[in-house]
């Protein structure tokens, strides 16, 4: 049995420092799953992008980013090419490469889809709503990882809406009223809470902003794990990015899907049986 310090009872999935490989009926499951939010997001009238699997750590200071989620980052850099051949004669005994051995790292690796789709919009401008689903591998650096609730590499996939205040609140609704009603075709409880996003800062501004303006909702199963979260991120990216709407600083917001902690979830509720739970979200999707 391959290394691991968690799998699945019948052994569908596995995971190591919090990076997950899923055996064929978590594939298929986790497939049927993005279909199901894809066609939601075609259903909305989003396009279809993907993005570039690193981004500039430049792009994301314009963000607030490391202000804001430094404590997430996951930088990627190379090996210094004066220290390619010593470390080629000596190469490192330990688990890590030595820090004096790499280059300053200008790109980090994507902590939520959605930057890659604020960053492309940089500098248009529409007037009528903008919408585009992407998915992407994720990475958040956390001081625990837990099965597949928790992971530091996860797949997400989201649907951005750009347009006026009432269009994203539109978009956010009509897909709080969809996860609700998938989740309950699926036999899932699936709470809805307000939340806030994981701010280095939790007693800084903008976390005590978004408790004052609850922007954020996330659908927690019975065991406190959220699968999906809604986002306004009303016009800070507009404005941070110059994307307008109508003349304006455009609003956007996104709708977001964590698909292993949806596979967590199902396998849960299905009690292992990962085939059950992917006729029952064929079976869901349909009517969803
Ligand atoms: P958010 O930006 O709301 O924190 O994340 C968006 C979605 O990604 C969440 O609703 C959740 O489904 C998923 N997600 C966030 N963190 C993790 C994680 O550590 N592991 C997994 N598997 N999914 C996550
Ligand atoms: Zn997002």
């Amino acid at each position: 049995m391959p290394v691991s310090d968690s799998t699945a009872t019948g052994n569908a999935w596995w995971v190591r420092d919090g990076l997950a490989t899923l055996d064929e009926p978590g594939v298929l499951l986790k497939d049927a799953l993005d279909a199901v939010f894809t066609r939601w997001g075609a259903e909305a009238g989003a396009r279809q992008q993907s993005y570039p699997a690193l981004l500039r750590a430049e792009d994301l200071r314009t963000l607030d980013y490391f202000r804001n989620f430094p404590h997430l980052g996951s930088p990627v850099t190379r090996i210094r090419p004066e220290r390619l051949a010593a470390l080629a004669a000596h190469p490192p005994g330990a688990t890590a490469l030595p820090a004096v051995d790499l280059a300053d790292a200008t790109h980090l690796l994507p902590s939520a889809a959605c930057y890659g789709c604020i960053l492309h919009l940089t500098g248009t401008s529409a007037d009528t709503p903008v919408l585009i689903t992407t998915v992407a591998q994720c990475f958040r650096n956390e001081d625990h990882y837990d099965g597949l609730r928790r992971l530091w590499g996860f797949t997400m996939r989201e649907i951005v809406c750009v347009g006026s205040a009432e269009a994203v609140r539109a978009h956010l609704g009509r897909h709080q009223e969809r996860i609700a009603a998938f989740g309950a075709a699926l036999g899932l409880t699936l709470d809805r809470q307000p939340a806030t996003d994981p701010f280095f800062e939790k007693d800084g501004s903008r976390t005590v902003m978004q408790l004052l303006a609850p922007v954020k909702e996330e659908y927690l199963y019975t065991d406190g794990t959220a699968v999906a979260s809604t986002n306004n991120h009303r016009n800070f990216f507009g404005e941070r990015r110059a994307i307008r709407h109508a003349g304006r600083p455009a609003f956007t917001g996104c709708v977001a899907f964590g698909l292993e902690r949806w596979v967590h979830a199902l396998g849960d509720r299905f009690e292992g049986d990962l085939a059950a739970a992917l006729r029952a979200v064929r079976r869901a999707g349909e009517g969803s």
